[in-house]
């Protein structure tokens, strides 16, 4: 879809953007001299636009308070009023709400918003529905659903036949395969169309929309301070994301887990993406069902994945092709689409990332890698029997260690265990299972993760048996059961380090370039 941006707002574009999408600073405050320092922010944070939402304000006088907010404002501005039938803060007379939007218009607002429930009495009383150089955006939100395409399809039409410049329309996903209808519909318009999904399973809708073609995305100035749920930042969609080079021919890539807000792999992909000029983007994807989602997301566009909890095992099954490695282990953790024919192809790369972490803190970072591994021999206590757990299980086992494997549910500790040869034991027995010192452990639960940050899997007093305490979470970098094992006198190695192992590997599978690895320890160096 080709846009005309005939605003101030598209006059500002700079020559380094691949992409014409704007981006909107919603701008609430109870005062207007706290909009307009919100307006200053928003400049410079590089959004194109503030959103003035009227309806935040404890008190307003349309003509003065109007005059001051488009004469003052460093950016176009958008007003928007909204009411409390359409999910805003307005519960006053109706007539006067439209009159003050006119009067925006009057006044030389770049745009204004009126909801489709209201568009046909706002134009009844716009003489000859001359709305000059300011530009009508008709809204239309679902705070429940996503429609199917044809009822989108159907809205947009009413929203076109009402009259409107931009036609806008927010659903609510309550799956991530929702947002795949949206882009369709986006891709598919004839006249410039805001489109997103709101809600953290809608959050790709927000960022990727200018490979569709939308005419703007909006961002926060604060994390957390949104005007509709799921909004990012606008310096994340900025330095993140690198929102201003998306375009039609850039690559999705993402990592599927649920919990998933927490994973870095965005950070670390994204920003290795710019430095080699690799025309790609990484998004967080929360996922409920993975088949539902590869069978909703078919296209090359969707070319490469991170899993992690609780998707490794279910992922193993729907990918058309698994690495024998990945087969044994039983966990996928990073897909790849096959750009010839679309076919899925997994594989492990958990198993290369934490048991290299591991043997370099047993030799010592700064020792030259020896040609046996320091764990042959040794007695490796896995806690955990998922993806994870089940890589460092396939991993220490292939070093030569003796392994054991402790989990919640014992049955599935039994069936890794049956599997590589090891012992298993539960969960009970493990704080007093120490049948020799000098024992290496490995924690590969989500136990001590943000935000439970207090717990752990083991008592200290059972750290004293561990030369080297290992733990696979890495939000907090040092968790309670790494500070313990410290405290004891056993070195530790962080889950940090797997996660930039096993992201170099990634990274080269997503590209067919080197990864930085430079780079991936510096980013890290800051979390
Ligand atoms: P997964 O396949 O879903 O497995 C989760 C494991 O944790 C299972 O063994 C489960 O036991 C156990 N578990 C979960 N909650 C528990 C609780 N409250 N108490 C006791 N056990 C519990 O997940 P995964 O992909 O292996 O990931 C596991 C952890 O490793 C996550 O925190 C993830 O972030 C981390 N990880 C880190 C990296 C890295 O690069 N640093 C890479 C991969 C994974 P049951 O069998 O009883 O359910």
């Amino acid at each position: 879809m080709d846009l005309v941006l005939d605003s101030g707002a598209a006059k500002k574009m700079d020559g380094a953007r691949k992409n014409s999408t704007l981006i909107c600073a919603p701008i609430m405050a109870d005062t207007v001299d706290q909009m307009m320092d919100l307006m200053g922010r928003a400049k410079s944070s590089q959004a194109d636009l503030v959103e003035v939402r009227l309806d935040s304000l404890k008190s307003f006088s349309p003509l003065p308070d109007l005059s001051t907010l488009i004469q003052h404002s460093p950016l176009p501005t958008l007003f928007t009023y909204r009411p409390t039938w359409e999910g805003g803060m307005y519960n006053g007379d109706e007539n006067s709400r439209l009159d003050a939007l006119r009067l925006a218009i009057e006044l030389g607002a770049d745009y204004i918003d009126v909801e489709l429930k209201a568009i046909h009495k706002f134009n009844s009383c716009l003489p000859g529905n001359n709305h000059g150089n300011c530009q009508v955006i008709v809204s239309s939100h679902n705070y429940h659903n996503t429609p199917s395409v044809e009822e989108l399809g159907d809205l947009v039409a009413r929203i076109q036949a009402s009259g409107a410049d931009i036609v806008k329309i927010a659903t609510t996903a309550l799956d991530i395969t929702d947002v795949a209808r949206i882009f369709e519909i986006t891709v598919h318009s004839q006249v410039p169309i805001i489109a997103m999904v709101m809600g953290e399973k809608g959050l790709m809708s927000r960022i990727l929309c200018p490979k569709f073609g939308a005419y703007l995305t909006f961002g926060t100035l604060e994390a957390g301070k949104v005007s509709a749920p799921g909004q990012p930042t606008i310096q994340d969609l900025l330095d993140l994301y690198n929102f201003r080079q998306l375009g039609p021919d850039t690559r999705i890539f993402g990592i599927i887990g649920n919990p998933v807000s927490h994973s870095k792999s965005p950070l670390l992909y994204n920003e290795a993406f710019k430095s080699a000029g690799f025309n790609g983007v990484f998004v967080h994807l929360l996922v409920d069902d993975v088949a539902t989602f590869f069978h909703t997301y078919s296209s090359l566009d969707f070319a490469g994945f991170s899993c992690t909890i609780p998707h490794k095992e279910a992922a193993l099954e729907i990918c058309d092709d698994v690495d024998p490695i990945a087969k044994s282990i039983g966990a996928v953790n990073c897909i790849i689409r096959r750009n010839t024919d679309g076919k899925l192809f997994g594989c492990n790369t958990d198993y290369v990332g934490a048991i290299s972490a591991i043997e370099d803190g047993l030799r010592g970072s700064h020792c030259a890698p020896l040609a046996s591994s320091p764990l042959a021999g040794k007695l490796f206590v896995v806690i955990g029997a998922g993806g994870a757990g089940k890589a460092l299980a396939y991993g220490a086992k292939e070093k030569g260690a003796r392994v054991v494997i402790a989990n919640r549910t014992y049955a599935r500790a039994k069936e890794v265990a049956d599997v590589i040869g090891g012992q298993a034991l539960s969960f009970a027995e493990l704080s007093n299972f120490h049948p020799e010192k000098d024992m290496i452990l490995a924690n590969t639960t989500s136990i001590g993760m943000q935000p439970k940050v207090d717990e752990t899997p083991v008592a200290k007093e059972a750290l004293q048996y561990y030369s080297l305490v290992f733990d696979a979470v890495y939000t907090p970098k040092i968790t309670r059961l790494l500070r313990e094992a410290e405290e004891c006198g056993s070195k530790i190695v962080t889950g940090v380090e797997m996660f930039i192992g096993q992201a170099y590997e990634q990274y080269e599978k997503f590209t067919g370039l080197p990864a930085p690895k430079e780079l991936f320890k510096k980013i890290m160096e800051k979390y």
